[in-house]
Formats: structure tokens, sequence, C-alpha cells
């Protein structure tokens, strides 16, 4: 092997660093990775690449890990692209697909960013790792570092979901609940790093996690037969995920792979209690002011401040999306609706994509025939806190009454009336 990478550049001003040394910020702002486009054109072509292992390693020319046997994979990636044709009704859409990460290693979307994060710290020499996170990133690094015999500390919000904290020292890292939010977590994991001697893998505070979360937007064009559709929905938090599937569509057209280089466009969705992206939207801003107090049930965009802030805002404003707040009871419902329509098991964040999808059909501002591809960023299972309370129990299964059981299914029907 060998990759393709020629340097890492910095969002910021573009100054250029090498990659072969362990890098994080460049004037306290994340680093981008670029590839020898032409030398990947040159290589492997689409075809080849359909042949391959459906893994997001299928992409390995327009990846940053240098050498195979420093790769550290779960089989992540190549997820599914759902058609949800009775949700689309509902909202009022022709078409929705949703592209469903609910399904990948530790039940989020974090697997891709941390499995190419930890490969390449690997590979520089890194032994300890460090991460702050709202909950599904924590899992997601205690599974690879444990894959990679790494060791991993864990800094997570005491209010964050209980199955996080407990699959995080399932899976063997060393896990801290913190009085505070997401930002303090960061605060102690930055303030730790010579005394503790770990490696801060915090969102965009090193330039590979984006480079895994671009599969989403590799595999979207690949499995759209090398089309871009015309909206995509993403929960955001610190925005790695639109940040690196507006690379993607970059690099793609760049590549010449793009049947049509229509972009689409991107829609940045948070919730109306945690709103720096849509607040800064709205002002017209490229950098977002921190949001006091953030609360919301959609943990993994519960996010008060990022650090790529403009990068956001730009992906998005280029693209001529917008940035779209959705209520809490507005994301909750959404949320249970994808479930009890389609049997997928949507997250509240992607709930927040949903609402906003409603909202601004409402308004007129998306019209029903655009094809919309929603990202479920993680399944709702891993979200005890939300999930309807249990039935009442059937004492005598030898002497089932059929009318009570029937009267039970109806007062099941929906949940949302139950909680
Ligand atoms: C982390 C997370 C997000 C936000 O992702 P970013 O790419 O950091 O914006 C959305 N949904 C879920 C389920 C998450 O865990």
């Amino acid at each position: 092997m060998s990759s393709f990478v020629t340097h890492l550049e910095a969002a910021i001003d573009g100054t250029r660093l090498d990659h072969r040394r362990l890098q994080t910020l460049h004037a306290d702002r994340p680093l981008v990775v670029r590839y020898d486009l032409d030398a990947i054109r040159s290589t492997v072509d689409r075809a080849r690449i359909e042949a391959r292992e459906p893994t997001m390693w299928r992409y390995r020319e327009l990846l940053p890990v240098e050498e195979k046997e420093n790769i550290v994979s779960l089989g992540e990636g190549m997820s599914p692209l759902i058609r949800a044709p009775r949700l689309a009704r509902e909202l009022g859409l022709e078409e929705l697909l949703i592209k469903d990460e609910s399904q990948l290693p530790t039940g989020s979307f974090k697997s891709r960013g941390l499995s190419m994060a930890v490969s390449r710290a690997k590979e520089l020499g890194v032994e300890r790792l460090a991460i702050p996170t709202a909950g599904n990133a924590g899992g997601a690094l205690a599974a690879y570092a444990a894959r990679a015999g790494l060791e991993a500390f864990v800094f997570l919000p005491a209010d964050a979901p209980c199955v996080s904290v407990g699959e995080a020292q399932l899976l063997g890292a060393h896990v801290y609940r913190i009085d505070g939010l997401i930002t303090d977590c960061a605060a102690i994991v930055a303030a730790g790093k010579e005394v503790m001697k770990w490696f801060d893998l915090s969102t965009l505070k090193e330039p590979y996690r984006i480079e895994g979360k671009k599969t989403m937007g590799l595999e979207l064009a690949e499995q759209l037969g090398w089309r871009l559709p015309d909206a995509i929905f993403y929960p955001t938090g610190g925005g790695t995920g639109l940040i690196g599937m507006w690379k993607a569509f970059a690099e793609l057209e760049a590549l010449g792979w793009l049947e049509d280089t229509k972009r689409p466009r991107m829609y940045a969705c948070q919730s109306a209690t945690c709103d720096p992206i849509v607040r800064a939207f709205d002002a017209g801003e490229r950098h977002a002011e921190e949001v006091q107090d953030a609360q919301t049930l959609a943990s993994g965009i519960r996010v008060p401040r990022a650090i790529g802030d403009f990068m956001i805002l730009d992906a998005v404003r280029e693209s001529g999306g917008a940035a779209c707040r959705a209520g809490e009871e507005e994301l909750i419902h959404w949320m249970e609706r994808c479930c009890e329509l389609e049997g997928i098991s949507l997250c509240p964040e992607a709930g927040a994509c949903l609402s906003s999808i409603a909202e601004l059909l409402r308004a007129g501002k998306l019209s029903a025939d655009a094809s919309t591809v929603v990202f479920n960023t993680g399944a709702v299972q891993k979200y005890i806190e939300l999930l309807p309370p249990p039935p009442p129990e059937i004492k005598d299964a030898a002497a089932i009454d059929w009318k009570q059981l029937k009267a039970q299914a109806s007062r099941n029907h929906s949940f949302s009336s139950s909680r």
C-alpha cells in the first residue's frame, strides 16, 4: 500500500503541513487531508471499487492510511440506502431515502470516523487515546481502541444516555462522567494532554475523523449510480459528517467520477434548544456563538460550540441549503413515526431532520418532488431513556383473555400517546 495523501491543509488559511507527522490544529482551527487526485484517477476506477468488499475501505485510495496492516476495522461502512415510502407520504414527499447508519458497529456512524482516526493514530505511533463525547463517539472509540490494543479514555456528560456509558466501559475504556456539557469534557481532555500523555481525538481536533465520515458521501454517490440527490438532511453537532460529505463530493467531481456534477443542497439540522449553527446561519455570520444551557434529548447534537463552525456554514451556504431547527416534541414525534411506519431504528438526532423536512415543505421552501436523503446517524435502542414503558404483564399464559389482549393492542398502537 502507501497512500495518495500529499499534505494536510489548514482550513482557515490554506497553510500546508506534513501528513507523515502527528498533527492536530493550525491557528486553533481544523486541518483537512489533501490527495494527489490525478494519481488516484490513473490508478483506480469506479468499476474496480464497485467490485470490492462492502466496507468503507473499498475507497482506500481516497483514504489516508499508509499500510494495510494498520487498518483497525470492524467491517464498518456500506450502510443500506433504504426507501421510506410510508414516511415520505406522511411528510408530503414523493420519495425519501434513508441512509441507515444505525447498522454500523456500536450502533452509530461514529464508527466511521473513529475507525479512521484510530488507524492513523496507531500508524503514527500513538498508544493512548482520549475523547470528549456526548455518547456515541465514546463507545466507538472504546471499540476501535480495543481492536487496536490501545488505551482509551472517555469523558461524557453525567446525563449522557446510559447505554453509551456502559458500552464504553464494557469495551474496555476508562470512562469518566462529568457534571457538565461536552465542552467541559473537551476542556479536561485538552488540559490532560501533557500529564496523561494521551492523544486528543475530539471532533476536528485531528484531521482523520473527517476522512472516515467522508465515506458516507462516497457511498451515497455510488449507491445512486454516481449521482447525487437534490437535498441532504444531516443532524449537525460538530458537523464532521456534513463537512466530510461536502469534501467527498468535491473529490468525486475532480476525479470525474460523477455522472452529473450538480451538488445537493445541504441542510444542517439542529435542536431548537441547541442551535448555534442555525443562529449563525440566520444572522449571516461565518462563526457561531456558544449556546448557553444547551439541552436536547437528541444528545448527539447537543454541541453548544463547534470548532469547525465556519466549515459547516461555508458548505451549507455554498450548496444553497440551510440550517434548520426542530422542536423537541417534533423531533421525538418524527423519530417515533419513522420507527412505526418503516421499521427503521431512527435516532432522535435524525428525528430533527424529518421535522425540518416537514417544516420546509409547509413553508414552501422544499418541493415535494425533490430527491431527498436523510442520514439516520444512530440506532434508537442506544437511547433506553426514550423507549416506551413496557406493557403490563400477562399473568396466566395458559388462560389468555382474548378480549383483554385485543384491548391492549389498540392501546399500544401508538406509543407516542403512552409516554
Ligand atoms: C455525533 C452524532 C451526531 C452529530 O455528528 P457530527 O458529524 O459531529 O455533527 C448526529 N447524530 C448522532 C446519533 C451522533 O452520535
